[in-house]
């Protein structure tokens, strides 16, 4: 008997005939519609009720003097990555940024939905569940439904039962209520796959989720889910670079000191924290209990704007929305801004309010005020004379710069002046001479001004700025290698304000692991900690090249914070002139940490650490490690090398 022949049967309509169906109420009654329609209304009167005040305070706030869009490429790259890839926050917490990401993923894929859904509620539906792109683009939405369900609840498991201590004490019940709409609307969603298409099951859960939305859209200006809306033009109109500390405009701008002088950006900015507290968890001055607190700082102004706006003449700093006491205990160590998920800059709002109290002699610290007095007088933070550097320069037979050598060696008042700074200049001038590069030190120099830059001293600031451009271009330097991060940091951003230099600048483990093929690979055997400095590392981006040079020595390891999350010394921002600090030390935190790995040698890369990092270890522990420069660290495995030789010449 001939066996029938059935013709091959499709195997996705099977699949799909066996997938349930995404189900709607078959029709809206003229009396929903009318229902609806006022419902949308009053959401949207609600939403704007909250929105509408935070454009204007956006509209009234001072431009941004030197904003410019250019360059527009990197501003694109940087919010594809940290907005649409999500990049930056699971790459700083890969679990709670995943669980993040795809609820954002999932508003993204949610739009279209969430609008299919209110026209169909005008039955004027697009996306068909029995057409093949509203099938297909319904099912893409679901599993996205699913991700977003799986997020939200482990980030409400999160802040509500492991409770990580930056989210501070106090619950916040308004990120219950959110999580709960958004899993309600996810789940409103799902289950209208599993309902029979125009059953009354069906009509309450359209309701159920329009109702949702339509609850979910006023709370958004009204709660730190402001974000959702103002964080993707946060990232895209960012300064455009780490830590850039806008100029001062004209002769009465004195820095951030009422509502008058806050910009529009950093409005924007204030309304978009989306209070995570990423920015305190990294912060050495929280950490080590002080009163500053970074996230603090940006609601405070947030704060500040809403009762008192844009247009007050009211302080900012006045002990309720800002302390002076702790705008003043930032080391600038940038941590906070390098975390922060929504592109917000902390530091030009911090460095904002120290111009603002200094500059109106608010700010009363007679330790500042000797670092300012010192400065004008000496030219250098030490209050050194000029001479006490020229008797170094000849001891430590430096030549002088005199326009035919490649470098200027800029000393920097730690190498000029303290003692352990100067072992690392004349460290370096070994490495340099073993490399046969030719250098020379200016016959003077004044502090590049760093410090009193980040104390908000503008006047002083701009005053060493010029006198060293100048010197600078009348010895037509056009290479500078220097020791010091800050340096770096300062002749080559922060002078461009006013001119600044067309010299190459460069930090001196650069120039050595540029170099690193010409220096002898003398493994001494040790384990080398290596601390990076804020200064070289979130502000210049240079990770690898100090590694680089210390890895011809010994065996480089790194302290459990590193890289982007290095933990600051303590010195940065003025700080390390300003006296006790309350709490824990810094530098003794960081310094504890270092031990704990068990290294040999610390390895420094900036004469600042060098000194704080070098007391902590002593107070810290009975048998610290030895801490040394990288360029120490070289030019010992350059003396190590030739005595090698010379031994084995005469064996
Ligand atoms: S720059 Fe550093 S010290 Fe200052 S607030 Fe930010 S994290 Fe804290
Ligand atoms: S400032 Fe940034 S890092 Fe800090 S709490 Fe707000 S959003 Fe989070």
């Amino acid at each position: 008997m001939a066996v029938p022949i059935h013709p091959p049967v499709p195997f996705v309509p099977v699949l799909a005939a066996a997938l349930p169906v995404y189900a709607e109420p078959a029709h809206f009654s003229a009396l929903s519609m009318a229902v609806l329609s006022v419902l949308i209304v009053a959401s949207a009167a609600l939403f704007w009720a909250r929105f509408g005040k935070v454009v204007t305070v956006l509209r009234a706030a001072k431009p941004d003097a030197d904003f410019s869009l250019h360059p527009i490429g990197k501003r694109v790259r940087d919010f594809v990555w940290e907005v649409l890839c999500q990049g930056k926050v699971i790459q700083e917490r890969p679990i709670p940024g995943l669980a993040h990401a795809f609820v954002f993923w999932g508003f993204l894929a949610f739009a279209l939905v969430s609008l299919n859904h209110f026209a169909s509620g005008y039955n004027l539906g697009f996306l068909s569940a029995h057409g093949v792109i509203g099938g297909f683009y319904l099912y893409f939405a679901a599993l996205f439904a699913l991700l977003v369900a799986v997020g939200i609840t482990w980030l409400f498991i999160r802040r509500f039962f492991l409770r990580p201590r930056y989210f501070g004490s106090k619950l916040s019940y308004e990120s219950g209520v959110i999580a709960g709409l958004i899993f309600l609307l996810m789940a409103t969603y799902l289950a209208a796959f599993f309902t029979p298409a125009g059953s009354t099951a069906a009509v309450a859960l359209w309701w159920v989720h329009a109702l949702t939305i339509l609850a979910f859209l006023p709370l958004i200006p009204h709660t730190k889910h402001l974000h959702l809306i103002l964080s993707p033009a946060t990232v895209f109109l960012s300064r455009g670079e780490f830590s850039r500390i806008p100029p001062l405009v004209g002769d009465e701008d004195f820095g951030l000191v009422t509502g008058k002088d806050v910009t529009k950006l950093a409005a924007l900015q204030a309304y978009s924290c989306v209070e995570c507290g990423r920015c305190t968890e990294h912060c050495p001055a929280n950490n080590t209990g002080k009163e500053l607190n970074p996230k603090q700082i940006v609601l405070g102004l947030r704060s500040y704007l809403n009762t008192q706006g844009p247009a007050s003449e009211e302080p900012i700093v006045d002990g309720k929305y800002e302390t002076l006491h702790s705008i003043f205990q930032c080391t600038t160590c940038g941590a906070c801004e390098y975390q922060c998920p929504v592109g917000i800059e902390h530091l030009p709002l911090i460095i904002g309010m120290r111009r603002g109290t200094v500059n109106t002699g608010v700010w009363e610290d007679d330790y500042g005020a000797k670092l300012f007095h010192t400065l004008e007088r000496n030219g250098n933070t030490l209050g050194m004379s000029a001479s006490e550097r020229d008797k170094f320069i000849q001891h430590a037979e430096l030549p002088i710069f005199d326009g035919t050598q490649e470098y200027c060696l800029w000393l920097g008042c730690m190498g000029a002046y303290d003692p352990k700074g100067r072992e690392i200049i004349t460290s370096f001038a070994q490495v340099m001479r073993h490399l046969g590069t030719t250098f020379g030190v200016l016959k003077k120099e004044r502090c590049t001004g760093d410090p009193v830059r980040r104390l908000g001293n503008d006047l002083l600031f701009q005053t060493l700025a010029e006198q060293n451009i100048e010197n600078l271009a009348q010895n037509k330097v056009k290479k500078i290698v220097t020791i010091c991060p800050h340096c770096v940091r300062t002749m080559a951003k922060d002078w461009q304000e006013f001119g600044g230099v067309t010299a190459e600048i460069e930090h001196h483990s650069e120039f050595m692991a540029r170099h690193q093929n010409a220096l002898p690979k003398a493994d001494s055997g040790k384990t080398i900690v290596y601390h990076d400095p804020c200064y070289l590392g979130r502000y210049r981006g240079s990770y690898d090249q100090p590694r680089e040079v210390l890895a011809r020595s010994g065996t480089v390891i790194d302290p459990p914070r590193s890289h982007e999350r290095s933990f600051c010394c303590g010195a940065g921002g003025g700080l390390v002139f300003l006296g006790e600090e309350q709490g824990d030390r810094v530098s003794h935190n960081r310094a504890k940490e270092l031990t704990a790995t068990g290294a040999q040698i610390v390895g420094a890369a900036c004469p600042f650490c060098n000194t704080m990092v070098r007391d902590a270890l002593a107070a810290t522990s009975d048998a610290p490690p030895e801490l040394l420069d990288i360029a120490q660290i070289a030019a010992r495995s350059l003396q190590n090398s030739s005595n090698a030789q010379e031994s084995s010449a005469s064996s």
